[in-house]
Order: C-alpha cells, then structure tokens, then sequence
C-alpha cells in the first residue's frame, strides 16, 4: 500500500503541482512527497504509516512540538464560540498586549493572515510613513510573494528590479533595491546613489531562507546606522526568527532596535496568522486612524488568536525552553561537525539559536552566492538517506532545521546515528 503516492498522483490532476505551496513537491530532492496524516510532539505520521521525527515543525510554527495539548485545547474552547465574526474581540486585545510586552520597542500591532500579508503591509506603511518610495532587500532572503519582494540580486548590486517570477511586472519591481546579506558597503553604495529616494531596509535578522546564515558581528548594528544616517526604516522580517531567537525575537538576541517588525509562523501556534509591529507614532498611519489602508475580512480571527495566544503565552512563561531547544540544536551541529570531520565531508555547519543547517559548501556559507555555490546533488543524496531513516528534514538545501520544545537528547542523537550511516553510504559511493 502506498497510499502517498496515490495521493500525490490525483493530488496533481487538480492541484497545481500536486501541492498548494511549492517546496512542498519534492523537485529539488528528485522523490515524491510522503502525504501527512497526523503529528504529535517530534514526530510526524505520514499516509503509508511510516513515523519521522520532524525537523521542518510545519516550517517553523511548531516550536512546542505537534499538536501540543494546551494550544490544541485553546483552539477547542474558542471554537465552541464562533469561527469568526469580523468584530473586535476580546483576545485581539490580549494578543496585541502580549506581543508589546514580550517584544521590545513595539507599542502597537496589526493582526493579519500570513507573514507574506504581513511584510506587504508593512513595507506599504515604511512608504506611506517616509513618502519614499524604494526598499532595499537582500538576495537570498524571503519575504513572501508579494511582487515588489519577488526580486532576487540581478546582475550586481546596483541592478535594480529585476523580478524573479513571471507575472510580476517590472514596475512593481523596479523599485526594490537588492544588497548583499553581511555586506554593508553593498547596502550604502544604495544610499549613496538613491539618496532620499528609500524608503526601509528589509532584512531577516538570521537569513533562513538559503539554508541558515547568520549575520557576522556589526552587520545589522550597521544596518541600524546606515538607516539612522539617511531617514530611512529598518524593518525585521521576523517571520522565523520572531519568538524562536528569544521571547523578543531577533531584536532582544541581537540588541538592535528595528522601527518595524513582521511575525509570522510561531505568531500563530501551526494557524494562518501574520502581524507587523511598531512605534505608535509609526502604526497609527494606519487605517483607520492614517491614510495608510490595510484590512482583513478574518484578521484577528478568533480561533487563530486563541492558537497563537496560548503559544505565546508558554513561550513568555518559560524561558527555560529557550536553553533546552538551543542545546539541542548545539547538539546536533556538535555532532555534524564531528561527521563532517569523520567522514571529510564538503560541507558546513551553520547555526543560530534552535535553527541549523548543513550546507554542502567548503569554509561556511556569509552570503546568497556562496549558498548558490552548494553541492544540490549531494544534499538530495543525503536527504534521501536521512528521509529513509525516519529523519524528516525540510526537501531542499536551502531550508533550516527547526528544533522544537518536543524534541529530545535521544531524538538529536538518532538524527546523528542516522547521519552517520548515510555519510558512510555516501562515502563508500564515492561522493566525497
Ligand atoms: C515564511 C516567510 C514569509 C512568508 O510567510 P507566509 O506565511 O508563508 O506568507 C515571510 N518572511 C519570512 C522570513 C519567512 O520565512
């Protein structure tokens, strides 16, 4: 019986690739997806009965582990009241206090659906607030699929607004800047040349969105300067790192101020929930108190919040989870090391709090080209091999690997043992 691949085969007669998000499809890795039945803690169940622990934690959201009690519990008892009104509520309030509480330098907070709602809104209100009208963005990061981030690094750094999707016109590209990660001297040759003109800095304060590179020390103190200097925002794409680096997210970890700040993922506790934070002064351009316009028909969703609220409440209650899914994090890069070492393996190891990633790359990865420079082809060969042994890491190189509250010593150490015996494969086929 296999019952995912099935699946997958009438999947794709009325789903665009078979998935409704594209990662999701397996390409790069070159296998069909296993379908997911359920989740509990670590671990993830898929359609053929086949149990996995789980390093992708719905690709971040998951921070307590799968299908945690109490969260579960909260979406139960909302439930039972309404799935959505489209009023304000009760656990609005809460959820907005909460975050301002547990996020420094953040007085007010707009609830929306997804992070990539979430940074189109913000970078609209960075506009609307600066009268500018240009970001600059780094290559390599992701901030969702709204056409003005769908712009990757075109031929240099001063090439601007060159799309990297069909559909997006050049107009709506035109004015994104794109810099590289870790290379301030990038970032002000931009200012130096559209002086006036931009209108925020958009960053994710850990890039993980091309495996896991974090930033080199000065660089986003740097940004913070460079944007201070010129009148310009710095906005932290926090999606990933917001609730995950610290109870502060990237800002607290760091100890640099950002004046606008999107969540997404953990905001949420594994429901579609997204929000952009900020001054109070900066905020209220927002409609309906500014002429900046922003809606949502299920923004503040009842059920959503009451998800997101009760993660986050855990989260603010217990720091100690922090030091537990930052061990094993350290654990599991210790042991990689040590297999890359063993085995004289090309490839690298990168962390940054509970997020980690092999690359197959020589000397680190500090940036998007040197990401670009990773061996795909190893990485598949040793995905298949992790994913065989029950290990369920995210199907391409340039995903992190989310550890989770759940997860345990022994899952870290059958994850390596697991490693081990694929780095052995690999190395008696020859392929390092
Ligand atoms: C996932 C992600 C987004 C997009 O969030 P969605 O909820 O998928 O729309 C934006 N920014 C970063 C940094 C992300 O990791």
């Amino acid at each position: 019986m296999m019952r995912s691949a099935d699946l997958f085969r009438e999947a794709k007669k009325v789903i665009p690739g078979g998935v409704n998000s594209p990662v999701r499809a397996y390409q790069s890795v070159g296998l069909e997806p296993p379908f997911i039945a359920k989740a509990k803690g670590a671990r993830v169940y898929d359609e053929d009965g086949r149990e996995y622990i789980d390093y992708i934690g719905s690709w971040g959201p998951m921070i307590l582990g799968q299908a945690d009690q109490r969260v579960c519990n909260a979406v139960m008892e909302a439930a039972k009241d309404g799935l959505s009104f489209g009023a304000p509520t009760a656990r609005e309030v809460e959820m907005a206090r909460l975050i301002t509480k547990m996020v420094p330098h953040v007085e007010m907070v707009r609830m929306v659906n997804s992070g990539t709602e979430a940074v189109m809104s913000a970078v609209r209100l960075a506009r609307g607030a600066t009268g500018r009208d240009k970001i600059v963005k780094f290559s390599g990061c992701y901030h969702g699929h709204s056409d003005p981030m769908l712009v990757k690094a075109g031929s240099g750094l001063m090439t601007a607004g060159v799309p990297s999707s069909l559909g997006v016109p050049e107009k709506a590209a035109e004015d994104t800047l794109t810099a590289e990660y870790n290379d301030l001297s990038s970032v002000r040759e931009l200012f130096e040349r559209y002086t006036g003109e931009i209108a925020a800095v958009i960053v994710e304060p850990v890039a993980a969105n091309m495996g896991v590179v974090p930033p080199e020390k000065g660089f986003l103190s740097g940004l913070r300067e460079i944007c201070d200097q010129s009148g310009a925002l710095l906005l932290f794409d926090e999606v990933i790192t917001g609730f995950r680096l610290s109870k502060g997210g990237a800002q607290e970890y760091f100890g640099v101020r950002a004046d606008l700040v999107t969540f997404g993922k953990i905001i949420g506790g594994g429901m579609p929930v997204g929000a952009y934070c900020g001054s109070r002064a900066l905020m209220e351009t927002v409609s309906p108190t500014g002429k900046v316009y922003q809606a949502g028909t299920l923004s503040g969703n009842p059920v959503a919040m009451a998800a997101g609220l009760a993660q986050l409440k855990i989260l603010d209650g217990h720091p100690e989870i922090y030091e537990h899914i930052d061990n094993l994090a350290q654990r599991l890069e210790n042991g990689l090391q040590s297999l890359v070492e063993k085995y004289r393996i090309p490839a690298s190891v990168t962390r940054c709090g509970s997020l980690c990633c092999l690359f197959f790359r020589e000397g680190g990865v500090r940036n998007y080209p040197e990401a670009q420079q990773c061996d795909t082809a190893l990485f598949a060969r040793y995905f298949k091999g992790m994913l065989r042994r029950g290990i369920y890491l995210a199907p391409s190189q340039f995903e992190a690997i989310f550890i989770g509250d759940a997860h345990t010593e022994s899952d870290i150490d059958k994850t390596l043992q697991a490693a081990d015996e694929t780095f052995a494969e690999m190395k008696a086929e020859g392929l390092f």
